[in-house]
């Protein structure tokens, strides 16, 4: 009888505790979008609640906004070497709410009994809304007008620079960027067939990232996830930006290191970007069915995580070693392109007319990058210490540098920037261009720069970001783009040897 009255006790708690923490989404029966402050206040009760949350404002918006971060532990974060650290950061684009609606309801998911196992191998941080600013507004942008997605080299934004700042601290071994796809646009009507997955899926495509942590993406993440979200009754697929019109050309996402996936990827980091279906005519339509898509493949990481973090750690940990004692590659590609290697690929979409599903098969997937052009791997670089827009850069990536003391057996070189041309970045025009090496040596007075040298984490980045003729480098940003002038030397130095 006593058992039986415990019992009861318990299921009245648990039905007390899973009413009291209804994210505000489902208080208003999917019928209204999360607010900041009712995100916030829906933040402070589950930190007050649990045990195994604590929680943090890690950045403000342009328009003053609270940025926060969910920890769940057993223990002190980050404490336990031991465990596998996980983030997930979601909305960086305004206008992709089920991101957002997503990660609220994984906490709910997380404070389950069942699946509290998880927290016996993961410390695991969630930034549930990235960009509040746009949230608010239901638009892409923050508040000031910039697109966070693109933000994560050049860091001038309060938001990303907090992110990363939080990466920094803990040097999260896997990571993901929550986003939304929209595959309704004029160019899918007129072809009659959109896709319509409910996530799709997208792993580190720059090739400059670890081979084998590639690998490990596509042959083990990509296979599990797919499975695990269609248990669920969810479809899912890999990412393919380009749309069902252009099934002609499709390929992986991006290579470009400026976004929420590859700036981590780039530091030999496991790193993800998923992206659930918008909604086709407003960011409520069928919302609930969306915020549970992506609640699925965030806990399915989760699960992938827990389920391989031996072998995670482990490949982070020797592949993160390579870029810190430079013990890498002698080559990084600085211009690269997506080919075709006679894949082909089956994609299902579904008819504007009938809303029948069909498989278009494509010819021309192209599904692998390689390099267009390489430069030797520097022992690093020297920075004119009143190139202030450059050193504050090296600051906001908390890069490691110190004064220069020229070393014996070092060689400097300089850039003569003999024309400025164009090429083709994934479509878009960057700049280009051509240059002369010259040996400067003995030319250079050493207290005038600052040294940064390659053989720290962010090794390929640094390596990306400050090449002249990197297609993915800080001259084709407007902030920077000054430092290129036809007829100059470009004032950055290579320090070989
Ligand atoms: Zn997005």
């Amino acid at each position: 009888m006593k058992k039986l009255f415990f019992l009861l006790l318990l299921f009245i708690s648990c039905q007390n505790f899973s009413q009291e923490t209804m994210t505000p989404l489902e208080k208003s029966d999917f019928k209204k979008l999360t607010t900041h402050s009712e995100l916030s206040q829906f933040i402070k009760e589950v930190d007050d609640k649990s045990d195994l949350i604590t929680t943090e404002v890690f950045a403000k918006s342009p328009e003053g906004r609270e940025l926060f971060v969910v920890y769940f532990s057993k223990g002190e974060f980050g404490k336990d070497q031991s465990k596998i650290k996980v983030l997930i950061f979601a909305q960086q684009h305004g206008d992709e709410q089920s991101g957002k609606e997503g990660s609220l309801l994984l906490i709910n998911e997380l404070l389950k009994p069942e699946n509290q196992y998880l927290f016996d191998k993961i410390d695991f941080a969630l930034v549930p809304l990235m960009n509040p600013d746009g949230s608010e507004k239901d638009k892409r942008r923050n508040g000031n007008e910039m697109d966070l997605n693109r933000n994560h080299l050049i860091l001038t934004e309060p938001e990303v620079i907090g992110l990363h700042q939080l990466f920094n601290k803990y040097l999260f071994e896997v990571t993901m960027d929550v986003h939304e796809y929209w595959p309704f646009g004029e160019s899918s009507k007129k072809f009659g067939y959109h896709e319509n997955y409910d996530e799709t899926i997208g792993a580190i495509t720059n090739i400059n990232i670890s081979e084998k942590l590639r690998k490990l993406s596509y042959d083990k993440y990509l296979p599990f996830i797919f499975n695990y979200i269609s248990e669920k009754n969810f479809s899912a697929f890999h990412y393919l930006p380009g749309g069902s019109s252009e099934s002609e050309n499709l390929r992986y996402s991006t290579f470009d290191i400026n976004d929420g996936r590859q700036s981590f990827g780039i530091q030999n980091t496991l790193s993800f970007i998923q992206e659930g279906l918008n909604g086709e005519r407003s960011s409520l339509d069928n919302i609930e069915h969306r915020a549970k898509g992506q609640m699925i493949g965030m806990l399915g990481l989760l699960k992938f995580s827990y389920d391989n973090k031996d072998e995670i750690k482990k490949l982070v940990s020797a592949e993160r070693k390579n870029l810190e004692e430079n013990k890498t590659d002698g080559k990084v590609a600085i211009q690269l392109n997506h080919f075709s290697d006679g894949t082909e690929l089956k994609l299902n979409l579904v008819s504007y007319n009938s809303g029948n599903d069909t498989v278009i098969t494509t010819r021309n997937f192209r599904s692998v990058v390689k390099s267009l052009y390489d430069v030797d791997r520097p022992k690093g670089y020297l920075i004119p210490k009143n190139l202030k827009e450059v050193t504050d850069w090296a600051d906001r990536h908390e890069l490691k540098y110190y004064d220069y003391n020229k070393s014996i057996n070092s060689k400097i070189e300089q850039y003569f920037i003999t024309n400025i041309d164009s090429i083709d970045f994934e479509g878009d025009m960057v700049v280009n261009p051509g240059v002369m090496k010259t040996d400067v040596t003995n030319q250079i007075n050493s207290s005038d720069y600052i040294f940064i040298p390659v053989n720290q984490l962010r090794n390929n980045m640094i390596v990306i970001a400050l090449e002249p003729k990197s297609e993915l480098g800080l001259v084709t940003y407007k902030q920077f783009e000054h430092l290129l002038k036809k007829g100059e030397n470009y004032p950055i130095l290579r320090v070989t040897n």
